[in-house]
Order: structure tokens, then C-alpha cells, then sequence
């Protein structure tokens, strides 16, 4: 198997407090290989969009590494640390927001492709590759962002990730805020130039289905911590209760609705996370007897790597669908951090 391109080891991340943030992201690990893409899904609050910002260098992890090709992003300072940062370029949820409202497409590109260039013609054949990659006229090079739809701008976010010619896009919600079928585009171009150009790919999405999609691999985060992650289609036969609940919220073929009750319920407040297994207080598949409810609401499961029939993947819960289902599944114990 090919070494991780981009690569968090234990990442603990937060906010405010200097050199003591508030953490809302806790040891999360996540590995993305040459040409893979990786999907990051929970709710809002899950730490998805912190784990982002640790990705491209908008934050500082508080704890852990971030390692790109090999090379610990913490150790960099200066130059160096900046042109590496441009090798894992953001595709934002919000386009209209991270394009200059007073700068041209073109300008837009030519600054991403060069930040010194001073005339805005210098890359015309480069800027007219970049917009036919993203399906785009390059005639359209000259207009400012207002002039596009929402679907377009995201069209030109890409374009300007593309620019720099990225080992690794994170894709934080880039659909969220488009229409179904703008939905399906978006994500049928980012399918598209993931196959031909071989970027890696960290999608990071609240939507299971958009993530099955796109992604051979998931990594479900709840407060902050991951607590499932597995190859794609393993993980519609889900090992943790919470999976199952972002399985069961999905529509149905049938075009039916999931279960209401499911999404329904209110995620804790990740700046104070229940004791012991942070899902316990809306966990329904917890067994239902004093010792289990005791062990889910004192102690906090670890992270355990379990083969499973069909591959492998990784758990925190004290009892796992899958094992309750299956009690001859073996449990691969991993030494406590
Ligand atoms: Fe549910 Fe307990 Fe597993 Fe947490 S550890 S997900 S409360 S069964």
C-alpha cells in the first residue's frame, strides 16, 4: 500500500485560551493515500470543519501532528512552511465569501497560480485550463463572482484550489448550500478530476450519502472524537450506534424518508461532552442492564481496530452492533495512547 500523502496523527485542536484553547477536537487520526478520498461526516458541532482548518494550516493543532509527504507541518516555519501549506489547498462550503467580490475570474486564478504576478493576462492559457477542468467557457475569465450562480462560484472555488496543482483538497461542505441537482454536479466534477488528475481528497460533509458517493473511505466524528472509520461500504452496515443513526436518518430508496426520531434528536454541547462514552445519553443500542449503562456513562471507549467479516475498521463503543450480532468477531485490543 502506498505511504499517507497527508496524515493527522492524535490531533487535538480548539479555540481561544493561547496557549490552553478550548478543545472541540480530540486525537483524531486520518489518513489520506495518493489519489484517495477520505470522507470526514457528522453533525454540526462534531469538529469536522476544525479538523479542516488543521489540514490546510488555518489552525494550530494543540496536540499531534499533521504530517504532509513525510514532512511534520510543526516543524516548518516560514517559506517553507507556506509552500507546503499551498500542496493542501480548502475548497470552502461558502465561495461567494472566499472570492474577492472586485477581482475577475481571471485575476481570481492568476493571483492563485502566482501570487507575485503583476499582469493579469501573464497565465491566459493557464486560466483557460483551469475553467474547461471545471467545466467552465474560458470567455467567462473576464466577469466578477456576482455574476455567476451559486453552483458556478463553486465551480471557480475548485478551479482556484486546482490552480496551485494540490496533492490534497479538503472539501469542507462544498454542496451544502446548493440545489439537489447543482448537488449532483458539483460532486460528479469533483468524482471526475479526482480520477484524472489523482488529488487526494478530504470530503468533508453532515451527509452520509454525499460522502458514499465520493469517498472509499469514512471517518464518522461525534464531539469531537472519531468513533467509527472503515472502508465505504462496510460502513452502511454499521459497527457504532451513532453510524447507525446517520444510517437510519438517510431517504430510503423507496424515496420514503429515514427515521425521524433519529435526526431529530440534539447532539450534546461539544464544549461540555458527557462523561463516559460522549454518546451515551442518545444511545439506543446500549444494553439494557445496570453494569452496561454504568460502563457507557463512566467510561470513555477507545478507538479499537476489529476485523470484521468483510474488512477491517475501527470502533469506540464498549459493544458494537456488529460483535452483538456476531460474538465470534474477534477484537483486536490496541495498547491505550
Ligand atoms: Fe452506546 Fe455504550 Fe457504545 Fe457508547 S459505548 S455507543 S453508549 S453502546
Amino acid at each position: 500500500m502506498p505511504d499517507a500523502i497527508l496524515h493527522a496523527d492524535a490531533v487535538s485542536a480548539g479555540y481561544g485560551g493561547g496557549r490552553h484553547p478550548r478543545l472541540v477536537l480530540h486525537e483524531v487520526d486520518l489518513e489520506v493515500l495518493p489519489g484517495q478520498a477520505v470522507g470526514v461526516v457528522g453533525e454540526s458541532g462534531s469538529g469536522k470543519s476544525t479538523l479542516a482548518k488543521v489540514l490546510v494550516g488555518q489552525l494550530r493543532a494543540a496536540a499531534g501532528t499533521v504530517t504532509l509527504d513525510g514532512t511534520d507541518l510543526g516543524s516548518l516555519r516560514g517559506a517553507a512552511l507556506r509552500a507546503a501549506r499551498r500542496r493542501v489547498q480548502l475548497v470552502p462550503q461558502d465561495p461567494y465569501g472566499s472570492l474577492d467580490p472586485r477581482m475577475t475570474v481571471r485575476r481570481a486564478l492568476t493571483e492563485a497560480i502566482d501570487p507575485e504576478a503583476r499582469r493579469p493576462g501573464k497565465y491566459e492559457g493557464r486560466v483557460a485550463e483551469l475553467l474547461r477542468t471545471v467545466a467552465l467557457d474560458p470567455e467567462v475569465a473576464g466577469r466578477y463572482p456576482h455574476e455567476f450562480s451559486g453552483g458556478q462560484r463553486q465551480r471557480i472555488a475548485i478551479a482556484r484550489a486546482l490552480a496551485v496543482e494540490p496533492e490534497v483538497i479538503v472539501a469542507d461542505e462544498v454542496t451544502s448550500s446548493l440545489d439537489a441537482s447543482v448537488q449532483a454536479e458539483i460532486l460528479n466534477l469533483l468524482r471526475d478530476i479526482q480520477s484524472r488528475t489523482g488529488v487526494g481528497m478530504v470530503f468533508i460533509t453532515h451527509d452520509l450519502s454525499v460522502a458514499n458517493f465520493i469517498c472509499s473511505r469514512i471517518c464518522v466524528l461525534y464531539l469531537g472524537r472519531v468513533v467509527e472509520s472503515g472502508p465505504t461500504d462496510l460502513l452502511f452496515q454499521p459497527d457504532h450506534p451513532y453510524t447507525r443513526l446517520l444510517v437510519d436518518s438517510l431517504p430510503r430508496a423507496s424515496g420514503e424518508l429515514g427515521d425521524p426520531s433519529a435526526s431529530a434528536q440534539e447532539p450534546a454541547d461539544p464544549a461540555a461532552p458527557p462523561s463516559g462514552c460522549p454518546f451515551h445519553p442518545r444511545c439506543a443500542a446500549r444494553p439494557d442492564d445496570p453494569p452496561a449503562r454504568q460502563r457507557c456513562a463512566g467510561e470513555r471507549p477507545l478507538l479499537l481496530p476489529r476485523h470484521l467479516p468483510g474488512g477491517d475498521r475501527s470502533t469506540a463503543c464498549h459493544f458494537p452492533l456488529v460483535a452483538q450480532a456476531d460474538p465470534t468477531t474477534s477484537l483486536n485490543a490496541r495498547l491505550p495512547r
